[in-house]
């Protein structure tokens, strides 16, 4: 059984994510969307709120699993025999943290391989945080979240 764990803070969890879990739901068994603490980054939802809302956002993806995580992410992925880390890659502007976050983690676990998956072109320059931004400004982000997560921004927001 192959086992992906997909790292990431999902504040919130957009289509550009559940894009690249549906992709790697098909190349293995079984994905893992960890979702980060990130006390650092403080996030808009609590890590309650960005598990619920993944759960919803991905609940017909039957082979993936969202747990929340705030340990080191290549003891998570050993603790959950995951051999492979996928990230998703956007623009060149990614690619420079992509890579450190790679290699210390090849540094720190050889034998986990880092992914990375390329979203469908129209999720392609989303993130959440221009998600929260132009939400937060009265704009229709509704073809990048899941309603869930557009109700969850809207009872933010009013
Ligand atoms: P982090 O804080 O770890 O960057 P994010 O939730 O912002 O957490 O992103 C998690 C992963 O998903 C990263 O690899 C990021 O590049 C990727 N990602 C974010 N938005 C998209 C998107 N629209 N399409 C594809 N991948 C994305």
């Amino acid at each position: 059984m192959t086992i992906a764990v997909y790292p990431g803070t999902f504040d919130p969890i957009t289509n550009g994510h559940s894009d690249i879990v549906a992709r790697a739901a098909i190349l293995f068994d079984k994905v893992i969307v960890a979702v980060a603490a990130s006390p650092g980054k403080g996030p808009m939802f609590s890590i309650e709120q960005r598990v619920a809302l993944a759960k919803e956002a991905l609940a017909d993806i039957k082979n993936a699993e969202i747990c929340q995580f705030d340990n080191l992410l290549v003891d998570f992925a050993s603790q959950h025999d995951a051999t492979v880390i996928l990230r998703g890659l956007r623009a060149v502007s990614d690619f420079e943290y992509e890579f450190q976050l790679a290699g210390i983690n090849r540094r720190l676990a050889p034998d986990v391989e880092t992914l990375f998956l390329r979203p469908a072109e129209q999720y392609a320059y989303i993130s959440s945080s221009l998600v929260r931004e132009v939400a937060g400004l009265g704009g229709d982000v509704s073809e990048f979240i899941h309603p869930v997560v557009q109700a969850a921004l809207k009872c933010r927001n009013s």
